[in-house]
C-alpha cells in the first residue's frame, strides 16, 4: 500500500473551526498501516490574515502546549476575523513522551526545517507545515522554552528579515506584543530552525523562549499567553480583551555567538550569578567542579560579554561542551534595523 504519508481532513477554506488531525503515516512490526494523530484546529471567519500558531516543536517545552490547549477550548470562531491554525503538539510522539527529540527517529522537528527534507517520521512533519501550511500564512507564533536542559528568562523572540517592510512588521508586531523581554535577531536564517522556513514563505516569524527546566512556570506561561493574545490583537484577528491590555515595560535585546559561553570541563557547575542578573565581562560566571577527584582544582568560567543573564543551564552537570547560558544585550530599533 502506498498512501500519502501525511494527511488530513481539515478544509483550509471552510469558514467555523474544525477540530482534527494530520495523520503521520507511521509502519512499525506491530502496526504496519499504522498512523500517528497530530491534533490541529482551524478557526476561521470573516476576512484578516492566517496565524500558525504551534507549540510542542520540542516535547519538553510545556508553556506553549498548555496555552494552545487552552485555546482550542475555548475560542470561539465568531470572534475571530482571518483564519488561526493551531499545532499545540507538533511533534507529538516528543510531546508524549515530555522529550525534545523524537522517540521515534530521535528527530528535533525545530531542527527539520532546512531547505532539504530527509525521510523520517520527524521531518515528515517538518515537511508538511513548511510546504502546506506556511505558504497559507501571514506570520507565525512558535511557542519554545529552554527544555530539559536550559532556563530561560521568559522573553517573546523574532527573526528579523533583511526586507525593510518585513523588518518593520516583525518589530511591530513584536512591540505590541509587549513581553517584558524582547529578543530580536536580524538576519535570514541559515540553518535548519522553523524561522528558515519561514522566511522562505515570506512568512513573518515570532517566536519566544517561555521558561524550561523541564517544568511549567505560573510566570512564563503569562509572559507567553499575554503575548499571543496581544498578537491576535495587533493582527486585528481578535479584539484584545481588558485582562491584556495594560502595557508594561519592555526591553529590546538582541545576542551574537559571543555572548554564549561553554563548559570545557566535565563537572558540575556551581553558579556564582543568577538568572536576570546584569554582569560585566570577566566577571565570574561559576566554577566546574569535580566531586569524583575532589583535590583537583576547579575551573572558574568567566562571562564572554556584559550583559543580562537570560538563559543558563537547568541541569547541574555538565559535560565539556555543554552550554552553560547566554546574555542578552539591550539594543535600539534603528540599531536592529542597520545591523547586519
Ligand atoms: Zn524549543
Amino acid at each position: 500500500m502506498s498512501l500519502s504519508p501525511l494527511w488530513t481532513d481539515i478544509d483550509w477554506n471552510r469558514a467555523g473551526r474544525q477540530d482534527s488531525f494530520l495523520n503521520l503515516e507511521h509502519s512499525v512490526h506491530r502496526s504496519a498501516y499504522g498512523i500517528v494523530p497530530i491534533p490541529i484546529s482551524l478557526f476561521k471567519n470573516g476576512s484578516g490574515p492566517t496565524l500558525l500558531l504551534m507549540a510542542g516543536s520540542h516535547g519538553d517545552e510545556y508553556e506553549g502546549q498548555a496555552i494552545l490547549t487552552r485555546l482550542i477550548q475555548t475560542l470561539d470562531a465568531d470572534s475571530v476575523s482571518g483564519r488561526i491554525i493551531v499545532l499545540p503538539a507538533a511533534n507529538l510522539p516528543a510531546a508524549l513522551e515530555g522529550s525534545r527529540v523524537s522517540p521515534l527517529d530521535g528527530g528535533n522537528l525545530n531542527r527539520c526545517f532546512g531547505d532539504s527534507i530527509s525521510d523520517n517520521p520527524t521531518s515528515r512533519i517538518a515537511d508538511y507545515i513548511a510546504n502546506t501550511i506556511l505558504p497559507m500564512c501571514d506570520v507565525f507564533f512558535d511557542f519554545h522554552s529552554g527544555g530539559s536542559s536550559l532556563e530561560y528568562m521568559p522573553c517573546t523572540y523574532a527573526t528579523v528579515s533583511d526586507d525593510p517592510d518585513k523588518a518593520a512588521d516583525t518589530l511591530d508586531a513584536l512591540e505590541f506584543m509587549n513581553a517584558p523581554i524582547a529578543w530580536a535577531h536580524k538576519g535570514i536564517p541559515q540553518g535548519s530552525e522553523a524561522g528558515r522556513a519561514a522566511y522562505r514563505n515570506g512568512v513573518v516569524y515570532l517566536s519566544g523562549e517561555f521558561g524550561g527546566g523541564g517544568r511549567i512556570s505560573r510566570q512564563a506561561t503569562r509572559v507567553a499567553e499575554r503575548a499571543m493574545y496581544r498578537l491576535m490583537a495587533h493582527l486585528k484577528i481578535l479584539p484584545l480583551a481588558s485582562e491584556w491590555k495594560e502595557e508594561i515595560e519592555s526591553r529590546l535585546m538582541n545576542a551574537s555567538q559571543r555572548h554564549y559561553f561553554y563548559a570545557d570541563r566535565d563537572g558540575i557547575f556551581e553558579p556564582a550569578a543568577a538568572l536576570g542578573d546584569e554582569v560585566g565581562r570577566g566577571d565570574l560566571a561559576g566554577t566546574i567542579l569535580n566531586p569524583e577527584t575532589p583535590v583537583q582544582a576547579g575551573v572558574r568560567v568567566f562571562f564572554p560579554e556584559s550583559g543580562t543573564w537570560i538563559c543558563s543551564r537547568a541541569i547541574g552537570r555538565v559535560r565539556r561542551g555543554d552550554c552553560l547560558g547566554h546574555l542578552l544585550t539591550d539594543v535600539s530599533r534603528e540599531e536592529i534595523l542597520a545591523s547586519e
